[in-house]
């Protein structure tokens, strides 16, 4: 099969050729039918995530159909499999026990200790697979996998917030931006200074305001999640949430967040992160992702391509989700 390897952190991926894995326990045999360019898979490029084994193929937003099933796994009658973030958890540990398997010591995630999507087929739990609503073609679909799965989570963690601000609009913050409405919500999306096309993006899904990260926001807001991994974006958002309000960080990286004023925390507000996701969170995303009409703006590469998405993600030059296809 086809595949786009990882050979070493910081290197660029290298077109191999390599052999159809064979399902071992309990797991699928799938074929890549796409897979989305998450702004994690540039962290696991980078080798800023501890704990990397290479070689490794990147990719976690990976829409697929099951092939084969090893010993124990009954092949499924959905048509279409996504396979997330999250690829496997003990089932045993304190937060797995509590229904915090996000948390997981333990935990193993799909594209970082397990390979991923960039390539023909791939191996997955069957347990950590979920289906594919009819409605998204499969690039619509593949940034559900993650940008909508966390986007999400990080739209409950931050509450019922009826003035969200969200900084940084990639693929998470357009989708979230869509669920946010459907739940009345008004949305100020903050972009990084100069970057007038994503502001044009979010006033084109209906903000109520765009504009950069470096303003102030134009009122007091209710909350706000962070997407961009900029730590200097932690105080700017508590600046601009009223009290009470909260901050959540969504990525999984960030630079250092510089020191800031207590004043700023003062008042009940509070700074909190968003770590992964649960099975739960998955099959709870995915039936709201049935009823609720999601636009998904992708642009569909072939997986060759996978260096240049990588390098666009990174410039920041992508409207909506970039996605590969074998
Ligand atoms: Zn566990
Ligand atoms: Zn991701």
């Amino acid at each position: 099969m086809r595949a786009m390897l990882l050979t070493r952190a910081g290197a660029p991926l290298e077109a191999v050729d390599l052999p159809v894995p064979q399902p071992g326990p309990g797991q699928f045999l799938l074929r890549v039918r796409a897979c989305a360019v998450c702004r994690t898979d540039l962290h696991i490029v980078d080798g800023e995530l501890p704990g990397l084994q290479v070689p490794r193929i990147p990719g976690h937003e990976v829409v697929c159909t099951a092939v084969a099933a090893g010993p124990g796994a009954e092949m499924p009658k959905a048509g279409r499999l996504g396979v997330p973030w999250l690829g496997w958890t003990c089932g045993t540990c304190d937060y797995c026990r509590s229904g915090r398997e996000n948390l997981c010591d333990s935990a193993r995630f799909t594209g970082w200790q397990q390979d991923g999507g960039y390539a023909e087929y791939l191996l997955a739990d069957q347990r950590y697979c979920m289906p594919i609503p009819d409605r998204y073609s499969d690039a619509e679909a593949a940034p559900l996998l993650c940008a909508g799965l966390i986007g999400h989570r990080a739209l409950a963690a931050a509450g019922a917030a009826g003035r969200l601000g969200l900084y940084g609009f990639g693929a998470a913050a357009h989708i979230v931006t869509q669920l946010a409405h459907h739940q009345g919500r008004a949305v100020y999306a903050f972009v990084r200074p100069g970057d007038d096309a994503a502001a044009a993006f979010a006033r084109e899904l209906g903000c109520a305001w765009a504009g950069p990260s470096d303003r102030p926001a134009p009122a007091p807001l209710d909350a706000a999640i962070l997407f961009a991994p900029i730590g200097a974006l932690v105080p700017a958002a508590l600046a601009a949430v009223r009290k009470g309000g909260r901050v959540v960080c969504a990525g999984i990286h960030m630079s250092d967040i510089p020191a800031f004023p207590y004043a700023l925390l003062w008042g009940e507000r509070s700074i909190c992160s968003v770590a992964n996701l649960t099975r739960r969170d998955g099959l709870e995303f995915m039936e709201l992702a049935g009823h609720a009409p999601l636009k998904t703006s992708v642009e569909v590469l072939p997986l060759a391509s996978a260096n240049e998405a990588l390098a666009r993600l990174r410039r920041g030059d992508v409207q909506g989700a970039l996605v590969l296809v074998p």
